[in-house]
């Protein structure tokens, strides 16, 4: 017997395979076109009743597999470890909102966003942000079979955005040097002595598009407060928001040494709210250990509740 997600992933990969061959073009194309398929239901997966999460899964290892094959850096999605932890703070600190505006500056394959949205028990729409072509499309196309309430925006997420401020941001963001210099001008976080930091500017502009009292979850290099930029990114955050909590995801997650990341999560400063009673500075452990696993929760869980007095 299949499940759902096989028999999914095995309509998208012959769908896209099948494209690959007869039409000379990259097997994530090919997912663009099985998927296309789908939504204007002239060939679908035989399946009954598909989870909102089946449906995402088996998508994103059909983009996987494409991703493999393709030579471009950008094509990273964020790993589903990291999602559904992600999501699960999300969730745990957004206890008691009746409805969540949610925004990815950063989209990409969406992945991390929708991990996200599926997880969480209440009505919440969101706006994603993403400069690649193929990828946005990906995100597009997932978005409508997952019927998420979305609105996307194919630019560059350091230009001027139309969108209203949201009570989250989540992102995995982009790493690495920002060369529109231009641009970069407009953001107190630009570097006067070399090229700005996109990770920088992004949080720049994050902080911009979340109210008072939101909170921002950023996928961040591992040593971002160790870079000859970060004095500057230091006097941003202490200035607009508060550090709520820093913490370090396991290295094996990480294809290479050197790409390990962090959550940093941040609350945007908010004159009736006070400052968190303690910054939690954690490391996620070996995720496959179910018992520190355990623990690990239980920690976040007690801190979270410290916080909420
Ligand atoms: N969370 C995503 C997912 O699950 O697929 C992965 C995000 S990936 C680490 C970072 C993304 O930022 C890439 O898709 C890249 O194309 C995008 N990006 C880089 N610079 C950008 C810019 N200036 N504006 C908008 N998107 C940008």
């Amino acid at each position: 017997m299949h499940t759902n997600v096989e028999k999914i992933f095995t309509f998208i990969d012959q769908e896209s395979s099948f494209i690959e061959e007869q039409e000379s073009a990259t097997y994530l194309e090919g997912v663009i076109y099985a998927l296309e398929l789908w939504i204007t239901d002239k060939k679908t997966p035989s399946i009954t009743n598909p989870s909102k999460e089946q449906i995402r899964k088996a998508v994103q290892l059909a983009i996987l597999k494409g991703m493999k094959q393709s030579a471009q850096v950008n094509h990273q999605m964020t790993p589903d470890a990291i999602g559904l932890l992600v999501a699960y703070l999300v969730k745990e600190m957004s206890k008691g909102k009746k409805e969540l505006a949610i925004l990815d500056p950063a989209l990409g394959t969406g992945n991390l966003l929708y991990t996200i949205m599926n997880s969480l028990p209440t009505e919440n729409h969101a706006f994603g942000v993403e400069i690649d072509d193929l990828l946005i499309q990906l995100a597009a196309q997932t978005g409508e079979l997952l019927t998420c309430d979305i609105q996307l925006f194919r630019q560059d997420a350091l230009k001027p955005l139309l969108i209203d401020p949201v009570d989250v941001v989540v992102s995995d963001l982009p790493v690495g040097y920002y060369p529109d210099s231009e641009t970069s001008q407009d953001y107190f976080l630009h570097s006067e002595e070399e090229m700005s930091y996109a990770h920088h500017l992004f949080m720049e502009q994050s902080m911009k598009h979340v109210k008072p009292g939101g909170y921002l979850y950023f996928l961040v290099p591992e040593s971002i407060f160790e870079s000859k930029q970060a004095p500057k990114l230091h006097k941003f955050l202490k200035e607009t928001g508060w550090i709520q909590a820093v913490i370090q995801l396991p290295s094996n997650i990480f294809k290479t040494k050197g790409q390990e990341k962090s959550l940093l999560i941040i609350q945007k400063k908010s004159e009736t709210l006070k400052a968190p009673r303690e910054v939690l500075l954690a490391k996620v452990p070996n995720m496959s250990n179910k018992e520190a696993m355990e623990l690990f929760f239980k920690k976040i869980d007690i801190w979270q509740e410290e916080n909420a007095k």
